[in-house]
């Protein structure tokens, strides 16, 4: 590098899962000495932390997965559709032992703190007070990753084990227990089927119902597995072509208003094969006509709740009701509704029957009851893409933190770049699109480290986001949400607008403008030399 000022490392990561992993590959290609920090004690981001019974993707395992090396694509062998924590996991770390990664990796140590220099620098200092510099601060922390906890009264005086679902005490023994899960969404559809297996008892205390839709798990066969490696090339095709960033096919051009009810019928149940494809792959209307929509919502709830569930009252109660599909992001169900016709699985409706009180030394009281648990479990989410970096003081320079910044709106340059924070990114950040993410993140990666290059090969040493950028980013963002039926996501609390957060606002936080079009904008900006930056030889 052209550095007048000496740093430690050309960029700081923060972060080592997907997003990390990959950035490793693509900065030392672009020459750059580096060092990732995770606070985890392993590999895996997501992965290291979400270790709850039944945590598993809910993308595809052979297109959720890293695609800049060839040979990993063909030497790794997924067990299953949708691989597990500890599969995936593993994969990350056959990836790290192949490319030797560990080196540029230090565990167990959190990011306090980075400050922009006025040097064209940045200041990173840990949790325990060690401080390091960098030229390029870089934030691959993942968007859905700092806990949501919630405020209900008493929870300090629970006698037994109470936290957030990402946080499972792996060594936890939870056979024979009586658990209570205060949540509902898809972190709690997955571990449910799981606990109740096993536990004496699980209450699940639900506020809003979801869509779940099927996952239809199921193992990898060589003949499939020989089909996908003989395709990579079309599958990451697919992915880079689909709004979602899935390995999709292409729209079908069919929709709900032009076909008859025989028609919608028999091509929703010819597709009805598990995974997020259904939404994609039978009419190309259903996240935009409220009445295709509703059609969509109404097959959901007849398929997996109505066929599902024993008792009427408790199917009602599990129905979601006054909005649209995708208003919230749907779980995939492995079990989940059938789970409700045990006699050892309850759910009790906090919303409109008997809200939570308090938690007790023993349990939980809702207004009508008294429930007695051995392990409380909450599965309140996270707060969502702009969490992790509002978590610590990333001060830009100004002097003023993101989270000071994103008090009223979580504003920036396509997801990866804010005015004001000079030479630091942010891998799907605020206002990236909502995707399959190692595409999103392979795409961001690539992105910041063709930036970097160019910088490299000009002689510049500081870029700064243009305000106006931001501004326009942020204007076309909050259009193109106003005319999805994400919108109503506000109206239940969805995290996709930020809006199950008790400390911030609702505000846009998605580009839904197709992840297919963001990555031809990111490339667009690459080939045109980046104007969203400016780039100066040295520190203003
Ligand atoms: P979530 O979908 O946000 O669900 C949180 C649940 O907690 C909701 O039912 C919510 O109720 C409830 N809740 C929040 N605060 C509460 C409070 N104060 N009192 C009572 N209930 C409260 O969170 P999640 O299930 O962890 O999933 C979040 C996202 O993570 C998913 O949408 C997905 O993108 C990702 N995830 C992915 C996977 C996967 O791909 N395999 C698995 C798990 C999670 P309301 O709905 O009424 O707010």
């Amino acid at each position: 590098m052209q550095n007048n000022q000496h740093v430690d490392y050309d960029a700081i990561v923060v972060g080592a899962g997907f997003a990390g992993i990959t950035l490793i590959h693509y900065l030392r290609e672009a020459g750059l000495s580096l060092k990732v920090f995770d606070r985890a004690t392993d590999i895996g981001g997501t992965w290291a932390w979400n270790k709850y019974p039944g945590a598993a993707t809910d993308s595809e395992g052979y297109y959720y997965c890293l695609t800049f090396s060839e040979e990993v694509l063909q030497e790794w062998t997924w067990s299953r559709r949708y691989p597990g924590w500890k599969e995936t996991q593993n994969y990350l770390r056959f990836v790290a032992d192949k490319f030797d990664m560990w080196r540029d990796i230090q565990f167990d140590t959190e990011i306090k703190s980075a400050e922009y220099q006025d040097n064209g620098t940045w200041l990173v200092t840990t949790g325990s007070g060690e401080t390091y510099t960098c030229r390029y601060f870089i934030s691959g922390m993942g968007m859905i990753s700092e806990p949501q906890i919630p405020n209900l009264k008493g929870m300090d005086t629970f006698k037994g084990p109470l936290f957030h679902s990402s946080r499972w005490p792996e060594e936890l023994e939870y056979e024979g227990k009586r658990i209570g899960i205060i949540g509902a969404g898809a972190t709690t559809v997955q571990m449910l089927p799981e606990l109740a297996k096993v536990a004496a008892d699980v209450t699940v205390f639900q506020r809003t119902p979801n869509f779940v839709m099927p996952a239809m798990q199921k193992p990898m066969t060589p003949e499939w597995e020989k089909e996908i490696k003989e395709n990579y090339d079309e599958i990451i095709a697919k992915c880079r072509n689909h709004v979602f960033g899935m390995a999709f096919n292409p729209p079908s051009g069919r929709t709900i208003a032009d076909s008859t009810p025989e028609e919608i019928r028999q091509v929703f149940e010819e597709n009805w094969h598990g995974s997020f494809r259904w939404v994609f792959e039978t009419f190309d209307d259903l996240l935009a006509s409220p009445e295709a929509n509703q059609a969509a919502a109404d097959f959901i709830i007849e398929k997996m709740i109505k066929a599902k569930v024993d008792d009427p009252e408790l199917a009602d109660l599990l129905t979601p009701k006054g909005y649209p599909l995708f208003a919230k992001r749907p779980p995939l169900d492995h079990g989940y509704y059938e789970t409700f016709n045990r006699d050892n699985v309850h759910l009790v409706d906090i919303k409109d029957r008997e809200p939570i009180e308090t938690i007790t030394e023993t349990g939980v009281r809702t207004s009508e009851h008294e429930y007695e648990f051995d392990i409380i479990v909450l599965a309140t989410g996270f707060n969502a893409y702009t969490g992790a970096l509002e978590a610590m003081d990333i001060v830009g320079a100004t002097g003023e933190t993101l989270r000071d910044k994103w008090q009223d709106q979580s504003s920036s340059i396509m997801g990866v770049a804010v005015s004001g924070y000079p030479n630091f990114f942010m891998v799907t950040g605020p206002q990236a699109p909502f995707a399959n993410l190692p595409t999103s993140i392979d795409q961001n990666a690539q992105y910041i480290a063709n930036c970097i290059k160019q910088m490299k090969r000009e002689g510049k040493e500081v870029f700064y986001p243009s305000q106006q950028a931001e501004d326009e980013w942020t204007a076309h963002t909050a259009e193109i949400h106003e005319q999805t039926l994400m919108a109503e996501g506000d109206k239940v609390n969805s995290w996709m607008m930020g809006a199950n957060r008790e400390d911030r606002k609702p505000r846009v936080l998605i580009y839904f403008g197709g992840a297919n079009v963001y990555y031809d904008k990111l490339k667009e900006s690459a080939d045109n030399g980046f104007p969203e930056l400016e780039f100066a030889e040295h520190a203003a």
